[in-house]
């Protein structure tokens, strides 16, 4: 049978990919093999001489392959990590951001907060949880919070569930499928609603790196002509299912604070400074409703 040793893989599977373009080819070739002998990155160091065989020199060889072919290195290992959590992946979800868990941790100290003052379980709502990442970081980061995630996509609640059972935080979680508010009944109010929507420019799509542009789903990226389509519904929306004191916290893309802040404060939210990334680029609305634009219609 056909062998090869550990190091001899790590070395040319590196080559291969930095052949290619792809960034960081040393390591991206170590966490694959780690992931494919099921050991820590850091023990290949210690089994540099242990000899692969042919089976999983094949698995190698193909998720190398893909690699090259810009598939993300955790679509490959079918994880992330979030906060701490891991969180399975499917093709249904878009892959958990590292910025996005500076919003995860903005909602569970808000909450940790009102937890120390409320006398009954908080509220709180994720929407458009995708993986369900920024849920289950909540459930995982407070004590007395009850967080529903919703998504409009099926296979996406499929996997938040599934992360939620298999990090035991079904207690403390559910996952509904619903169309933005349009599936949560009006007697719902939250203490606080969060959410990373898609938020990209529609023809902005075709110019994002092809690890995000081909496999991150379209639905959790396309913000619609001007990127703020979901913005505008929370803006719109979220008011109605909010206890008085309760808040809203939402991600936004590069570039957009200014509109956004125009947008809630046009419908009554009072919204606090955008707070910035690790890159120094406004990131993280927070607001709170104040006073609510009366619809057509309502009294
Ligand atoms: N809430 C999920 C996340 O932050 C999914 C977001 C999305 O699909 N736009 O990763």
């Amino acid at each position: 049978m056909w062998v090869m040793k550990v190091l001899e893989v790590i070395k040319r599977g590196t080559e291969y990919l930095e052949n290619k373009g792809v960034e960081s080819p040393r390591l991206q070739m170590e966490l694959l093999l780690a992931h494919i002998l099921n050991m820590p990155r850091l023990e290949l160091y210690l089994n540099y001489d242990k000899e692969i065989d042919e089976r999983k020199l094949a698995a190698c060889r193909e998720s190398v392959k893909r690699r090259a072919d810009r598939e993300p290195l955790q679509r490959l290992l079918g994880v992330t990590a979030f906060c701490g959590l891991e969180i399975k992946l499917t093709p249904d979800v878009l892959i958990p951001r590292p910025e996005t868990e500076f919003l995860a941790e903005l909602a569970w100290d808000f909450l940790t907060d009102l937890e120390s003052k409320a006398d009954s379980t908080l509220m709180a709502l994720d929407w458009g949880t995708g993986s369900g990442c920024i849920a289950l970081a909540i459930a995982n980061h407070t004590n007395n919070t009850f967080v529903t995630g919703i998504d409009v996509s099926p296979g996406a609640i499929k996997t938040a569930a599934g992360n939620a059972l298999e990090l035991n935080l079904q207690d403390k979680t559910r996952f509904l499928v619903s169309d933005g508010f349009n599936d949560i009944p009006d007697s719902s109010k939250f203490d606080l609603i969060v959410a990373n929507p898609p938020y990209i420019r529609s023809d902005e799509i075709e110019n994002l790196p092809a690890e995000v542009r081909d496999h991150d789903p379209i639905q959790a990226l396309d913000g619609g002509s001007d990127g703020l389509d979901f913005i505008r519904r929370l803006a719109g929306e979220a008011g109605d299912f909010l206890k008085p004191g309760g808040c809203l916290m939402s991600e936004i893309g590069h570039g957009q604070s200014e509109d956004v802040i125009s947008l809630f404060t046009a419908h009554g939210w009072s919204v606090a400074p955008v707070k910035a990334d690790l890159c120094g680029i406004p990131r993280y609305l927070t607001a709170g409703f104040t006073q609510g634009t009366p619809q057509p219609g309502s009294d």
